[in-house]
């Protein structure tokens, strides 16, 4: 164990926390993290790193870099909020529905991977370790867009091994499999007509958007049971004494495999074309999105599990436990560790297929790449609620962050320092690799 990390973690304690609550309280969405990137860069220009903004073709990612040479380890990190999920760090409802919030914690995931890059810098400048120390700062995680997008330009591809985490409500090494998924918006154009008076002069694009959903439904018996298709109208205003001729539907399609998503997309276009031919309408389509499957590293799961079972969970506090039951209702009977996880699970060797998508898999299409999560709240509540905003502002969830930014900082000093780990991880990601083509 390195004590350099541990005692810049230490430290620069303040500084880190005071970080993630400034960008908690800036709350930016997807693609408006203008002031958040921006704090991060600060705080890693204060550190020693060269920072380039506006990189990969967005806007508000970042990219720092401290040294020089080989072994290049990469830290990657979210600050993007969700809308209308502001909430105080209270354990009961008292936000402002009309702002937005850090529902899923990344106000904690971007400053604990900021953290660690700068204590694994600070560690090898001591040692005099050569290599290069890298942090990702990565935009729009929440529609699926920034690394997807990054990638395209040319990020990502230098590192030797990429390491990251997400806050979550219990602790894992990161043999977790996130589905492979498109997002897709559906464009119908028909002839706007009054619909009591000439109907039949009008051509519905309403009309090709429910028969394009009957058809989509009817589909989900004939895919696999790993297939997910979920679809919402996109905003209209028009009033029911108009024949709609413009009308749209927002998709998402997912598989565990980039494949699968590759045949059902194809097939929902095609239900598209039908209705749009059924209804006399034209149809356009525009992908948002286009992400794979997760790639695990296994190898990187054992190392970080190693560094996590070493280390040991620092525990919580009373406080932490009355918050956290608080906020889920949790009865005193409740053993602690039941409302707030402090064990590890072990390595297995076997994903974990999870029912949700992040842009994470595509790096770890083209690097060695390993997402740990790190409790950051209680067991019994759901990201992207007010109960977790609550928490990435509280205790509970800046615990969280150092925990997971000591676990990843020990983690690239070890595959800094240890030739042969390295060699074992990149091996793996040889062996199990496929070609990578970006679909954006
Ligand atoms: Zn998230």
């Amino acid at each position: 164990m390195n004590q350099m990390i541990e005692e810049f973690l230490n430290q620069n304690r303040g500084e880190i926390e005071a970080l993630a609550h400034e960008i908690f309280d800036y709350a930016e969405i997807a693609e408006q993290e203008v002031k958040s990137s921006c704090a991060v860069a600060r705080f890693l220009e204060r550190q020693g790193f060269q920072v380039t903004k506006g990189i990969g073709g967005m806007p508000t990612a970042i990219r720092a870099q401290w040294g020089n040479g080989r072994p290049m380890i990469g830290f990657l990190g979210e600050y993007d909020a969700l809308p209308e999920l502001n909430q105080p760090a209270k354990p009961y409802y008292c936000g402002d529905p009309s702002r937005n919030g850090h529902g899923c914690g990344h106000n904690l995931l971007g400053v604990g991977s900021a953290a660690a890059a700068a204590a694994l810098a600070a560690a090898m400048k001591l040692q005099q370790i050569n290599g290069t120390v890298l942090y990702y700062g990565c935009p729009a995680e929440e529609i699926l867009k920034g690394k997807v997008v990054m990638l395209k330009n040319g990020c990502f591809q230098e590192l030797d091994a990429a390491i990251t985490w997400h806050p979550g409500m219990e602790n894992r090494c990161g043999e977790l499999s996130y589905l492979a998924m498109d997002s897709i918006q559906f464009f119908f154009e028909g002839q706007a007509a009054h619909a009591s008076a000439a109907p039949f002069k009008g051509r519905s694009a309403l009309d090709a958007c429910e028969l394009m959903n009957v058809g989509s439904n009817y589909l989900r018996e004939h895919v696999t049971d790993d297939v997910r298709i979920h679809y919402s109208y996109l905003p209209n205003s028009l009033k029911p004494n108009i024949v709609p001729a413009a009308a749209g539907v927002w998709y998402f399609i997912r598989a565990r495999r980039r494949d699968t998503v590759n045949d059902v997309t194809k097939r929902v276009m095609d239900i598209a074309k039908g209705a749009a031919l059924m209804t006399s309408t034209q149809v356009r389509w525009e992908f948002l999105s286009r992400g794979y499957e997760t790639l695990i590293n296994f190898r990187l799961c054992r190392l970080m599990h190693d560094v996590m079972t070493e280390l040991g969970h620092p525990g919580f506090h009373t406080r932490e436990i009355e918050f956290a039951r608080a906020l889920v209702n949790d009865p005193v009977e409740k053993k602690d560790e039941d409302v707030l996880d402090t064990a590890f699970d072990e390595p297995s060797g076997q994903a974990v297929y999870m029912t949700g998508s992040t842009d994470v898999s595509d790096v770890s299409q083209v690097t060695p790449t390993v997402s740990i999560r790190i409790a950051c709240g209680p067991k019994n509540i759901a990201l992207h609620s007010w109960q977790y905003t609550a928490c990435s502002d509280s205790d509970i969830g800046r615990k969280g962050m150092l925990f997971a930014a000591h676990i990843m900082a020990e983690g690239g000093w070890r595959l800094m320092t240890d030739s042969e780990l390295l060699n074992q991880v990149q091996k793996e990601f040889r062996e199990n690799a496929s070609e990578f083509k970006n679909l954006m």
